[in-house]
Order: structure tokens, then sequence, then C-alpha cells
């Protein structure tokens, strides 16, 4: 049974009033809230065992070591990925990314072929760009319909044996449309491309598999699945990552050092140079130990509920504009009202303690594509009510008519 109550009693958050309302938050695709075991997680470390890990003797740095050590065994069970060193800890999405496009640099020559998705955040599109200005290598870009698809058959035509690495969201955070990645990825294997999965806005909703979907690279951030800022993981296949060079040198990266030459640590340590985010990482394996024990499949099921809903009630209101409306999407409602700026109808709701995000969502290009400056964008998680959602068409009614 789906207790609503007890469920929004485990966030401390909502109980806060904002503009003396209460808070509805609907921002969920830029960071979700943090239920209080995640927040005691952190509490107890700092509180009890605070230490530097993998180097000490002694009790303190050796109980941080076995904690971090777990949560990365928790992370491995959880994508399911063959081999625990193949989960990087990384400070998020961001950073993952970087590691891959930059180790990309060694790996590409002039005039190979580097595909990315229309429907990209800029954090996945930026660093191949900087990646193709390295190596001379070439970006294409699968193209979108109206509706926010990518458009597969012209995936097809821009695959060749020029194509080296594919890079794809799993789910975009602009429009909500989950992508079929288990299609991309097979198609570029077909031609010997390896492909990195940005699941950064899918990983709240839905427990991706790494070997059955045979990713090469996916990546995620903790703030995004009910974990703390600042930390993140980078999947990679064994081979892959053993093919990359290390991205940072620092401590903890290395195996020996002298002036001459330094060789490098095994996985997974060979990319976590330096102290990682300890407490973080302990913290993101009792995120994804909260998250499993309500269930990935009850969760896509009350968000998908709490969609259908908000969509219904938001096209009631007249001149109101849905960007993305592909069947297979998350419960993210991006829109537009009349030529009103989206920035204008945030502020007015915001001031009835509604959170939206308003803007281009670090996706300019799809912007572009549907040529507005940005949209109101409120993305739900499985621990907003229907209630909730009434409020905000109410507030984005009231706000039409005062900026009408
Ligand atoms: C949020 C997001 C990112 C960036 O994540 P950070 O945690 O800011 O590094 C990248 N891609 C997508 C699809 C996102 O939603």
């Amino acid at each position: 049974m789906f207790d609503i109550d007890k469920i929004r009693a485990e966030f401390p958050i909502l109980k806060r009033t904002v503009n003396g309302k209460p808070l509805v938050y609907f921002d969920n695709a830029a960071t979700s809230q943090t239920p209080q075991v995640v927040i005691d997680a952190i509490v107890d470390y700092y509180s009890n065992y605070n230490a530097n890990i993998h180097r000490g003797v002694h009790t303190l740095s050796q109980e941080a070591t076995d904690k971090y050590e777990e949560a990365r065994l928790k992370l491995q069970q959880h994508f399911n990925a063959k081999k625990s060193h193949e989960i990087i800890f990384t400070s998020g999405t961001t950073h993952s990314i970087n590691i891959v496009a930059t180790g990309f640099s060694s790996l590409l020559k002039k005039g190979d072929e580097v595909i990315v998705s229309a429907l990209e955040h800029h954090s996945n599109i930026v660093p191949w760009q900087m990646l193709c200005e390295r190596t001379g290598a070439i970006l294409k870009v699968i193209p979108m319909s109206e509706e926010g698809e990518l458009l597969m058959n012209e995936y097809d035509v821009l695959l060749s044996e020029k194509t080296k690495v594919v890079f794809v969201n799993h789910v975009s955070n602009a429009l909500g449309t989950i992508n079929p990645i288990k299609e991309i990825i097979d198609k570029a294997h077909k031609v010997g491309a390896a492909v990195l999965i940005d699941g950064a806005q899918a990983c709240p909703h839905i427990k991706p598999d790494v070997q059955e979907l045979d990713a090469d690279f996916y990546v995620a951030s903790a703030h995004k699945i009910y974990g703390p800022t600042g930390v993140g993981i980078l999947y990679g296949k064994e081979e892959w990552l053993n093919k990359l060079p290390p991205y940072q040198g620092g401590g903890e990266m290395i195996k020996e050092v002298t002036f001459e030459k330094t060789t490098y640590a095994g996985l997974p340590h060979k990319f976590e140079a330096g102290t990682p985010n300890i407490c973080g990482g302990i913290a993101f394996g009792t995120a994804i130990d909260y998250a499993n024990a309500i269930g990935f499949d009850v969760i896509a099921k009350r968000e998908d509920e709490l969609l259908q809903y908000g969509t219904e009630k938001l096209l009631e209101i007249e001149g109101l504009r849905i960007y993305g409306t592909s069947a297979n999407k998350t419960a993210v409602i991006s829109f537009n009202l009349d030529s009103i700026h989206p920035y204008d109808i945030g502020t007015i709701i915001d001031k009835l303690g509604i959170a939206v995000r308003t803007g281009h969502h670090c996706a300019q290009p799809i912007m572009d594509f549907y040529k507005i400056p940005g949209t109101i964008r409120a993305s739900f998680s499985f621990y907003n009510t229907f209630e909730e959602i009434d409020l905000f068409v109410e507030a984005v009614k009231r706000a039409k008519v005062m900026l009408e």
C-alpha cells in the first residue's frame, strides 16, 4: 500500500512554508528532496566516524572505509554492474561525463565521428564539443520531432564505421522524454561505437540494468535520487575504464610515485584522485536503499498518475501549450502560456509557495528547436500530491489573469 502521509512525513522539508504558504515543490528534475534516513546517515558520519579513507590503520579510518566501500557495493547491485570496481564515485553527472569525454581525447583522431542527441543537457553537449575541438572529430546530432522524440531513422543514417562514440540521455530533463536507449546502444555496437548514457534524469524513476542494456558507460547524480549534492557515479565496463587514461592526478590514484615515473592504481582508484566526498558516497548508498524499499515500480506508477492528472488539469487552461508530448515520458511538464514570459509566471507562483523551474533548463538547443526562450517546467516526484497539483493549476490561472 502506498501511504502518502507516511511518505511525506519522512521528508522534513515538505513541512515548511514559503511566503506564508505550504511549500509545493515541483522542481524535482533539478534536485529531489532528501528523506530523514539520508539526513541521519550524514549526521551519523560526522558525529561518529568522520575520517579519511583507504589510508589509516586507525579504527575510525577503517570504519569510514568499510562504509564507503559498502555504499559502492550497494550501487553495484542497484545498477547491476558485473564488478564493484566498475562503479567510480564522482562529484556528479557532469564530472562523470568529463572523465569519459576527456579520456576519449587519446582514443579519437581527426575525421572520427561522435553522435549526440538533440535532447541533451548542456553537460552532455559541451564536453563532447571540447573533445571534438581537441581531436578534430566531428560532432553529429540525432534530430528530434515536434513531440520531443528522437528520430531513429535519422540516427540510422548518421551511424557508420566512422562513428566512435554515441552520447544520449536516458530521459530528457527539459521534456521528460524516455529515449529508446536499448535500441540506440545495440545499433551503435553494430558499427563498433561505444555508448555513454546520461542517466541523471532517469535514475529517480527507473532502475537501470547496465548489463542488460549493454551500456559502455552510465552516469548519474545522487542529488536527483533523494541523496545529497556533490556526489555521483560513473559506471564503465572494465575494458573501457582500463582503456581511458586517468582524469586527475593526485593522492589515492597512484600505485607508485617517483620523480621519474608514476604508475597508476587499479580500478576504481585510478579515477578517484584525492579525498572523495566520503559522507556523500555513504549517504548515496542510503538513498538508493530508501528508494528500493519503496520500489521503483511503485514510484513510477505514482508519478505517472500525477503526470496524467497534471497534464489534464493544465490543458484546461486556454492558451497553454505543453512541449514534449511523447507517450513515453517521466513526470515532467514543460509549458508556456500564450506569449507570457515563463519567468513572470514563475515569480508570481513562487509568491504562492510553489517552486517550479523557468528558463532553458540547460537545454538551449531544444528551446531553439521550438523557437522559444524557455518554458515553465513542473516536475513531480512520488511524494507530491494531487492537491498540490490543484493549488499549482489555480496559481497558474491567477498569474495568467494578472499578466494578460
Ligand atoms: C541534472 C542533469 C545533469 C547534470 O547533473 P549535475 O548533478 O548537475 O552534474 C546532466 N544531465 C541531465 C539529463 C540532467 O538532468
